[in-house]
């Protein structure tokens, strides 16, 4: 089948090589790949330490698409040369203060009652395992089993995977080469009775015909025209501001590897900031939770994220400043994306609203995407993980995606 892909942020992207590996032809469109919210994410695989309460329907989804990640990451690297980024380095949850730490130890009691591992961690080994840490954090729990991945590489080696020539020896059965055009669609429509096959329309004045569509364009679901317009989605931009430092030459001391070497996701005066430390060097610190419509970079998060940052590992303060950025993720009502096909469209799914997870979702959401496009048999806990991101589940449209499953599409 040929099925046109729109959106090249994480998860077109992941879409569309899931796609190319079970043959099909592939015209992504996007007139910016890799710059929407996938561009300023941190990159942290953590369905531990991102854990909210109140989530349970959620956790199901990120425990299963961390498991997907090794498995996908070793296809990808036999595809590609180009470096992904993904990094079993665990993750502390350290607390500033008493209070801080009352809070920590709150969410550890979730974790446990969800069956997650996490493990007490005094300050004392707290300061043996990263030195660079304040030594007056109040301590924390350690995550051993949530990671990270760098999305900005990850885009790279996925854009380099769906371009090159591959080796059917290699990946029997694969599409060929994808195909990129830097076009903003503005509308899908059938254009058969059918279903069979569907006009993308773009900004460009383009009419390409394809079999399939996927709709994966986050926040930019909302101004399409043609089949998506009878199915509005509760969606929302949920600004993040986030900032990249820049270890200095010479400033570490023989032995050190970097400021912090695990992942560290703190509580400072009851205020949430991250450090995700890249192999290169890199230190990635963020996130702002905010809707307030400002889509540049707000100067009080900014300094709120610093001021934290350094009150958790000091050395941030010599480190270089490279990038501020902010960027919209596509918020949902319970930060579950949506997944299924668009009710009287059954040759268009849609697959967007992953939140502030998309990074750790994207494997599964690809995999599951693509099953849906291709019209593949599902096992029982794929269905009820599709279950769970209904697109229809606030109501709009038709019914649940399991139903839709059972009934089918065109072949
Ligand atoms: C500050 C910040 C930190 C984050 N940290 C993490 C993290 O640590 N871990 C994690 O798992 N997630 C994280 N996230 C969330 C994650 O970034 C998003 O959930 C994910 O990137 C969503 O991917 P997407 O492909 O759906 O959307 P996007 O990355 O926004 O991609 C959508 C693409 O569609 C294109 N597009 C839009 N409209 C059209 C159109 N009409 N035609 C063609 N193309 C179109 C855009 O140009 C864009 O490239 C973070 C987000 C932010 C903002």
């Amino acid at each position: 089948m040929h099925i046109g892909v729109v959106g090249a942020g994480v998860v077109g992207l992941q879409t569309a090589w899931q796609l190319r590996l079970r043959g099909h032809r592939v015209t992504i469109f996007d007139p910016k790949p890799g710059h929407g919210a996938t561009r300023a994410a941190a990159g942290m695989l953590a369905p531990i330490s991102e854990v909210q309460f109140g989530q349970d329907k959620l956790y199901p989804l990120m425990l299963a698409a961390l498991r997907e990640y090794p498995e996908h990451i070793a296809r990808l690297a036999r595809a590609t040369d180009r470096p992904h980024g993904y990094l079993e380095n665990g993750t502390l949850l350290v607390a500033g203060d008493r209070a801080d730490l009352t809070r920590v130890a709150d969410h550890a009691r979730v974790h446990a009652e969800h069956g997650m591992h996490t493990r007490p961690i005094s300050q004392q080994r707290l300061r043996e395992a990263e030195p660079g840490l304040n030594p007056r954090l109040a301590g924390g729990y350690e995550v051993p089993t949530d990671h990270q991945i760098d999305p900005r590489l990850l885009v790279g080696a996925l854009q380099d995977a769906l371009s090159a020539e591959l080796d059917p020896g290699d990946f029997p059965g694969v599409g060929p080469a994808a195909v990129s055009r830097e076009e903003t669609v503005v509308r899908i429509d059938e254009s058969g009775g059918d279903g069979a096959t569907q006009d993308v329309t773009t900004a460009e004045g383009r009419v390409h015909r394809v079999d399939r569509v996927l709709v994966a364009c986050g926040l930019g679901y909302r101004s399409l025209g043609g089949v998506t317009e009878g199915f509005p989605l509760d969606l929302r931009a949920v600004h993040g501001d986030v900032l990249r430092l820049r270890l200095r030459e010479g400033y570490l001391a023989p032995g050190e590897r970097h400021v912090v070497t695990a992942t560290v996701r703190a509580t400072v005066l009851g205020r949430q900031v991250y450090l995700v430390p890249r192999a290169d060097g890199g230190l990635v610190v963020g996130a702002s939770v905010r809707e307030d419509g400002l889509s540049g970079v707000n100067a009080g998060c900014v300094q709120e994220l610093l001021e934290d940052a350094v009150t958790v590992a000091p050395g941030v303060r010599d480190m270089e400043l490279v990038e501020t950025m902010a960027r919209a993720r596509p918020g949902t009502p319970d930060d579950i994306p949506y997944l299924g096909y668009v009710p009287d469209a059954p040759g268009v799914v849609v697959s967007t609203g992953y939140s502030r997870h998309g990074i750790l979702l994207s494997p599964l959401g690809a995999r599951l995407g693509a099953a849906l496009l291709t019209h593949e048999p599902l096992g029982d806990d794929d269905a009820r993980l599709l279950e769970t991101m209904d697109p229809t589940r606030f109501g709009a449209g038709a019914g649940p995606a399991r139903e839709r499953l059972a009934g089918g599409i065109p072949a």
